[in-house]
């Protein structure tokens, strides 16, 4: 394995490209929290889907704790197993808007 981190651009999942604020919390004409206006994001190449927002990078109006709004978290080095607690979805049994402590919302664990 490389130990460079390899970099990519993608499309800003929170805002979906448009660099605006989507849920207009401030302004519909402010920028977007996350990509900063520029429509995209730099995320590590190694990437998966963040479970917890559903790629979304919003939960509810909120940017997602889990991927911080990008939508993808880095892939967890290794095997991995679905998290037991939470069933893969990432989510808290008791509120879905908070993420599994567990797995902290990635849905995934280490395989042990
Ligand atoms: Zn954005
Ligand atoms: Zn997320
Ligand atoms: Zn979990």
């Amino acid at each position: 394995m490389a130990s460079n981190t390899i970099f990519v651009e993608i499309k800003c999942s929170f805002c979906n490209g448009t660099g605006k604020d989507p849920y207009g919390i401030m302004s519909y004409l402010s920028t977007c929290c996350v990509c900063n206006g520029k429509g995209t994001i730099r995320v590590n190449a190694d990437h998966t889907p963040c479970v917890h927002c559903r790629g979304t990078g919003a939960i509810k109006t909120l940017t997602c704790t889990v991927c911080g709004g990008k939508g993808v978290i880095p892939s967890i080095a290794g095997p991995t197993e679905v998290c037991v607690k939470c069933k893969g979805t990432g989510d808290d049994a008791s509120n879905w808007a908070l993420d599994c402590l567990e797995c902290r919302g990635k849905g995934r664990v280490p395989k042990t």
